[in-house]
């Protein structure tokens, strides 16, 4: 990004985080007797709207329904599997949540959701009755489009696509590898949760290996023919670790079609057969169940929504945000769920409080860790065009490729900073 498109880039940032917060018409906020919101899923899109929610509003009640106790981020998880950080430094509490904003957080499964008598339906038994309903689920696996893989063989040739025990698990299969063994990495078409996640996960599974198992062998095997940020990592191979990655493309035979989890192989479209002595399967995704359940998807899996409110095209009065919506142009990504989610909170105070929703403009910035000291970035602002969410001209981009070192440095710096802000708006 050149320095006028950068500084472009931030101004438009803060315009988007001031509609967001302090550009909120506060004082037309007329209370009309308590609401209620429930939100399912406490993870980058519904924490963050549960929690804009109540900043907005303090006389709407919030309930947001999570399954688990703490919530890992998928976010820096890949640092997990480099030796970088341990898996407690990516996990968090929902207490703040609780004590500090009165959102009602109760730890249980969400298993239907009753859209005509507007409930949701827990596991547990209870029913929450909503005038409003924000669902985050995330994502679930295709478990079975690629023949052989499904819940069982993620034990044995880990996903770790959702954080928690499957990335212990890769860490720990890389642990127990020998030196010059290969590593098996196999990423998925679009679309899909994080584009640019399995590529930084190669290059951080390259970062352990170089320094504890020099002679291995890191192996992509990719159902597309371009990924993100791609002449990026590429650079940051050739000079970190040379000679360790190889890619293969879809064109070149990269789509994995059936694994062997016996044999430890995998077998892409053209019956050719690659080995590994620890397969990571990154699978083919769709929203997750609960989305489904409530007939919240099309044909695609993934859930389609107004543009402008994220409310669904099916459902009255249920937004879906996150990697689960159909979003126009953003990316599956953790800052573009917490964005969503902001504008999903407007637009249901807005809606709730009878007024009109402001136009929204929603962000998103990824950073990727090649290496200690060696990060590179990807951000864009959007806009509505023509009901479709569409990124603004210059007003982001990628980092440049001629970036010497101190750069690839301050943007490994800026990465840290841009985890633990977007841990604190969801979280603190
Ligand atoms: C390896 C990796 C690295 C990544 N790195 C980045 C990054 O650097 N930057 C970035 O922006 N994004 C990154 N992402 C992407 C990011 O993790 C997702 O895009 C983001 O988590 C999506 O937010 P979400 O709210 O849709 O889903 P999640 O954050 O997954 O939250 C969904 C929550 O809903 C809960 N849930 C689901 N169904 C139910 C139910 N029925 N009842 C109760 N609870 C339920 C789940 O337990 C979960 O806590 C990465 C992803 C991966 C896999």
């Amino acid at each position: 990004m050149s320095q006028v498109t950068r500084r472009k880039f931030v101004q438009m940032t803060a315009a988007a985080s001031a509609l967001g917060t302090l550009g909120w018409p506060f004082s037309t906020l007329a209370a009309k007797g308590k609401a209620r919101v429930v939100i399912i899923g406490g993870g980058y899109g519904g924490a963050v709207c549960a929690k804009y929610i109540r900043r907005m509003s303090a006389d709407i009640e919030v309930t947001l329904v999570e399954q688990h106790k703490q919530f890992v981020t998928c976010p820096f998880s890949n640092t997990v599997l480099g030796g970088l950080r341990r898996i407690e430094q990516i996990t968090h509490s929902y207490d703040k949540l609780k004590s500090k904003y009165g959102i009602e957080v109760i730890h249980d499964l969400a298993v239907d959701i009753d859209a005509a008598g507007k409930q949701v339906v827990l596991k547990g038994g209870k029913k929450l009755a909503y005038d409003k309903l924000v669902v985050s689920p995330g994502i679930d696996f295709r478990w079975n489009d690629i023949e052989g893989y499904d819940e069982a063989a993620s034990e044995i040739m880990p996903h770790a696509w959702k954080a928690g025990p499957q990335t212990l698990l890769l860490r720990k299969q890389l642990e127990a590898m020998k030196d010059g063994g290969t590593v098996l990495l196999a990423a998925p078409d679009n679309p899909f949760r994080c584009p640019p996640g399995p590529y930084e996960r190669a290059s951080l599974i390259a970062h352990y290996l170089k320094q504890h198992k020099p002679k291995s062998k890191i192996l992509i095997l990719d159902a597309k023919d371009k990924f993100s940020k791609q002449p990026l990592f590429q650079d940051g191979w050739e000079h970190l670790y040379p000679g360790m990655i190889d890619w293969v493309s879809k064109s070149a035979g990269g789509t994995v079609k059936r694994v062997d989890t016996k044999a430890m192989k995998v077998e892409n479209d053209n019956g050719f057969i690659y080995e590994g002595d620890v397969i990571n399967v990154i699978p083919p995704q769709k929203a997750g169940a609960i989305a489904r359940k409530a007939g919240l998807v099309d044909q695609s899996g993934w859930c389609p929504v107004n543009q402008t409110t994220f409310e669904s095209t099916v459902h009255k009065d249920i937004h879906v945000i996150g990697d689960a919506s159909i979003a126009g142009k953003m990316p599956k990504s953790g800052f573009s769920a917490g964005s969503q989610g902001k504008v999903c909170a407007m637009a249901v105070v807005s809606a709730l409080r009878g007024l009109e929703m402001p136009e929204p403009s929603y962000v998103n910035t990824c950073y990727s860790i090649v290496a200690p000291d060696y990060g590179i970035s990807v951000a864009a602002v959007y806009r509505l065009e023509a009901g479709v969410i569409t990124p603004v001209k210059d007003a982001g981009g990628a980092s440049p490729r001629e970036g010497d070192a101190q750069f690839r440095a301050l943007e490994y710096s800026y990465a840290q900073g841009w985890y633990a802000s977007t841990s604190a708006d969801m979280f603190d």
